[in-house]
């Protein structure tokens, strides 16, 4: 058997983590592990129970009635909650912020650690999030953290949201992208910060295959593939 590989890419939202992941884990055929997939779901169950997300004691109470799965389907992750595939859920801004409310809790970031762990003992993989090189996964072989300046990524994301409700605004989006870029970047648990031996890597100037090249250059120097 090959020699286990763990990619960790951290870094702010609308950066281009999940676009880099999924490339590089096409081209090295590696598993693609979206961690921020889990943290949404989490959010969409309280949500759908109409529990405030930001309700530290209901939420933590809340987590014995929630089991959740990563399954790979033709290399495409889904995530399933209680049973029930949640993947076309989870991307709407209420669950952004949702998600952001509830990974500041640290029994919600505990509960998810494990999950995380196992994939990467078991697999090669390329996994994606705000605190990979961290906490989850210190030891990784590679770690990156890919950033862009705040513009540029809120225009990514308002590309990407505007196609699928055309009435939304480039102002609300970039709000909400720097609201939850604070919360993330200074919550107290876990906080979306560049370890310190993870490479920086800004794509401000660079178009998707540009920083797919970069980042393989990266990995092959590090991992010595
Ligand atoms: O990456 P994505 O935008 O899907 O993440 C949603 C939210 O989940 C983030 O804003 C962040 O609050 C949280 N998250 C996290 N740690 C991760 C992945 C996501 O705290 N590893």
């Amino acid at each position: 058997m090959s020699k286990i590989i763990n990619v960790a890419i951290d870094g702010p939202s609308g950066a281009g983590k999940s676009s880099l992941a999924k490339a590089i884990s096409k081209s090295l055929g590696y598993i693609y592990v979206d961690t921020g997939a889990l943290y949404r779901s989490v959010a969409l169950y309280f949500i759908r129970c109409g529990i405030s997300t930001s309700d530290v004691e209901k939420v933590v109470s809340g987590l014995a009635n929630i089991n959740l799965n990563l399954i790979y389907k033709d290399g495409v992750q889904n995530v399933i909650l209680n049973g029930e595939n949640v993947s076309a859920l989870i991307r709407t801004n209420e669950v952004s912020m949702g998600a952001s409310a509830v990974s500041a809790i640290p029994e919600v970031r505990e509960f998810l650690l494990e999950t995380q762990r196992q994939l990467a003992r078991e697999n090669s993989v390329v996994m994606d999030g705000r605190d990979i090189g961290t906490v989850i996964l210190p030891n990784a072989d590679v770690k990156i953290f890919l950033t862009a300046d705040d513009k540029k990524r809120a225009e990514r994301r308002y590309e990407e949201l505007r196609q699928k409700d055309p009435s939304v605004t480039f102002e609300e989006v970039y709000e909400a992208m720097v609201n939850r870029d604070k919360n993330d970047s200074t919550r107290a648990v876990a906080p979306a910060i560049k370890a310190d031996d993870a490479v920086l890597l800004d794509n401000t100037n660079l178009d998707e295959r540009q920083t797919l090249e970069r980042a393989l250059e990266i990995i092959r120097d590090k991992a010595g593939i």
